[in-house]
């Protein structure tokens, strides 16, 4: 783009006629539009269909909103207290409809006059014969609101805006007055040749049509435009990333694999698995390259990543280099620290904890054992990234849970190395759709264990009505009286919630009354973290056969003999979270069960949740109604990230276009890494923009 173009985008937007110095401070701070490409890139977010009026023996239940012209016959008050509501009889030459009103009563009742033609828009419902629309919108016929043949569309606004009367019709004008400025400023921002491959429409044509769309089609196709340029920038923007950090990134080359040998033919405890296998092998391929590893390893809870880990960890120690484990608790790092001691014992191997609590003594002779390169395996917390950890040759660095640390804290991790830079394994037990993994994880190469160990039973997933306790209370008898111990989980959102105490600590009491020969455990967010320590270890020895608590034991709890998962409340959890809870069931040999007890009233997203949950064991696929659900913004893991505040695409719909954006992207950096084909000017000139505006980028970068 030239510079003149440039700088009329980079206009601050109060200079736009209808616009001036207040109106521009809200949209700043309400919806950060601070210059005319800002606010030519708040695109609707739905339009409404006024191409056409419907007669009323047109209308189903189908259809969204839609408009009608009617005649008013009359209306009336009818039902009382809350059911009361303000019925307006309609007609038009083909029949008779009603519009209803709950709300507002008084307000539409002095408005609505028999007799006069009304302009209503509305979601059409059927009551028996009739149809219904509640609370339309409703006008008085005019000339002006008789003309049809156009898609409203509708902005994203906040309460604030609207309170100073600035809706959707007023940034609809603002888009007219800046459309006809911007009309010979707008360049084409990708190559000819995208556009062709692609199908897609040009950029004027496209930024005209999701403002104004001429109809349906038109503006299917400017939206698919507009999502794959979005999408395409952003994974080529994340492939470039990892294309210059290969170039200058070099690797330690890990050869010797004499202690994996040891290990495969004296210790290793169990056949690995297929997936297991193939991860292992993807990791020494990326280990030996000479560049550096940044593989992102995703497994299911129980996938078995841990014996992963350590097999890397042999390769790397074999090589002459130390290995660094980080978790996001202290509960994690202590569990990961008792797994691969047992490995790391068995192979003579120094390995060692590192936390906030790790006492000072200890503290130096881990110091001292970092620096002389005695010491081979560290595991911790964020305690591993604080100045005085150092390493003498950190060449593996694995992260478990990666969505909790901040990048800054990961790059920390690896910049422990001065001179090359450590292999990087990112481990997370929370499945991320594909489409959300290309973006979050866009720059790193993925290794996926897509099958649990043999032999393990899977989980049987229940839902019982809280109606059925009795029933379900025997049910846990008879497994206790097999010698198994049961979790009973009760929500407890936010751990200062007095209610949700509450009723934790009423259940407690109900489970002792229930079980009155049964020792019963109890944890949950408000102890202190001995007594915490002291109930949960009581119960990990099979002192306690039931454990009642929050979602503190969501990370961290391994007890083989726990074979029962009872979660109140369950229509208050989210999906990954009821599934990560159920993960702490199933580790040992016995059938495990999960039991999901809900109230007998459901709305139809937690019915929806619950059938989820009982349909499948498997996290992919639970993932992905998830994000069906409740749209990437608010998928565990990803709220910290920026990426997710898309434009115009959305990650939970927009799979196929980011699938072949992607594509888009690895072919023309695969031909042509520095864009400097001719052909490829267009892309170049994108991305030169985008690296020095703060536009969308600084959001990726
Ligand atoms: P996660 O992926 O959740 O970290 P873990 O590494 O903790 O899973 O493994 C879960 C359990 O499965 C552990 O008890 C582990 O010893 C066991 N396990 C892992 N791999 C296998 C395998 N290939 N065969 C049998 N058991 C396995
Ligand atoms: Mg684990």
């Amino acid at each position: 783009m030239e510079a003149g173009a440039r700088r009329f985008f980079d206009t601050p937007v109060e200079y736009l006629k209808g616009v001036g110095p207040q109106r521009a401070a809200l949209l700043n701070k309400e919806l950060s539009i601070f210059t005319f490409g800002d606010l030519l890139q708040h695109y609707p977010f739905r339009y409404e269909d006024r191409t056409r009026f419907y007669k009323i023996a047109e209308l189903t239940e189908e259809m969204p909103s839609v408009q009608v012209v009617i005649t008013l016959t009359g209306k009336e008050l009818v039902g009382a207290g809350s059911k009361r509501r303000l019925v307006a009889y309609a007609e038009d030459e083909t029949g008779k409809m009603e519009l209803v009103w709950f709300q507002g009563i008084r307000w539409v009742q002095d408005k609505l006059k028999a007799g006069v033609p009304y302009v209503v828009f509305g979601s059409p419902v059927r009551y028996g014969k009739k149809f219904s629309m509640a609370h339309p919108e409703f006008e008085p016929q005019t000339e002006a609101n008789t003309k049809t043949g156009y898609l409203q569309p509708v902005y994203p606004l906040t309460e604030k805006l609207r309170a100073k009367y600035i809706d959707s019709k007023v940034i609809s004008k603002l888009q007219r007055e800046l459309l006809l400025l911007a009309n010979d400023k707008i360049r084409e921002t990708l190559p000819d040749y995208l556009l062709k491959q692609h199908h897609l429409i040009d950029k004027r044509i496209a930024l005209f049509n999701i403002h104004f769309p001429k109809d349906h089609e038109l503006l299917t196709k400017a939206s698919q435009r507009l999502k794959f340029e979005e999408l395409f920038y952003i994974q080529l923007r994340l492939l470039m990333l990892k294309l210059v950090r290969q170039e200058k990134s070099q690797g330690y080359v890990f050869n010797d694999a004499a202690l994996l040998t040891k290990f495969y033919n004296e210790f290793l405890p169990f056949p690995l698995t297929g997936a297991q296998k193939k991860v292992i092998r993807e990791i020494y391929t990326d280990m030996r390259s000479g560049k550096q590893m940044n593989r992102l390893l995703q497994g299911d809870v129980g996938s078995g990543k841990t014996i992963v880990a350590f097999v890397c960890m042999l390769l790397a120690i074999g090589g002459g280099v130390q290995c660094a484990l980080m978790a996001p608790t202290e509960i994690l790092a202590q569990q990961h620290y008792n797994n691969l001691k047992r490995y790391a014992d068995q192979m003579k191997i120094t390995i060692a904890l590192l936390t906030g609590s790790t006492k000072k003594s200890d503290r130096n002779s881990i110091h001292a054992g970092l620096q002389n390169g005695t010491l081979k395996i560290l595991i911790g917390t964020h305690a591993l990234i604080e100045e005085e950890v150092k390493f003498n040759k950190l060449g593996l660095a694995i992260v478990d849970e990666q969505h909790r640390f901040g990048v800054a804290q990961r790059s920390k991790l690896w910049g422990k190395n001065s001179e090359v830079l450590p292999h990087v394994l990112v481990m997370t037990a929370t499945p991320i759709p594909r489409t959300l993994a290309m973006t979050l994880y866009g720059d790193l190469d993925v290794s996926v264990i897509d099958e649990l160990p043999a032999g393990r039973k899977p989980i049987k997933t229940i839902h019982r009505y809280d109606s059925h306790r009795l029933q379900v209370n025997g049910f846990l008898k008879e497994q206790m009286d097999q010698g198994r111990q049961v979790y009973i989980v009760y929500p407890l959102i936010d751990e200062s919630e007095k209610l949700d105490l509450k009723h934790l600590m009423d259940g407690y009491e109900s489970v002792c009354r229930a079980f009155p020969d049964v020792a019963v455990s109890i944890v949950h967010g408000k102890m202190k973290p001995e007594a915490k320590d002291y109930e949960m270890r009581r119960f990990v020895k099979g002192e306690t056969k039931i454990m009642v608590a929050t979602t503190v034991i969501e990370v961290g709890v391994d007890v083989p003999n726990a074979s029962v998962m009872v979660i109140e409340n369950a229509e208050r959890f989210g999906l990954s979270q009821l599934h990560q809870l159920r993960g702490r069931v199933g580790r040992g040999a016995d059938q495990s069960y999960c039991l999901l007890m809900t109230d007998f009233k459901l709305s139809a997203e937690s019915k929806k949740r619950i059938d989820t949950m009982v349909r499948t064991n498997n996290g992919f696929e639970i993932a992905e109604v998830d994000l069906q659900l409740r749209g990437p913004g608010d998928l565990m893991g990803t709220q910290q990230s920026g990426i997710l505040d898309l434009l115009i695409a959305d990650l939970s719909k927009d799979g196929k276009v980011l699938q072949k954006a992607r594509e888009a992207a690895l072919s023309i950096l695969a031909d042509d890494p520095t864009l400097s084909k001719p052909e490829n000017k267009v892309i170049r000139d994108q991305v030169e923009l985008f690296r020095n505006s703060a536009m969308n980028w600084s959001r990726i970068a």
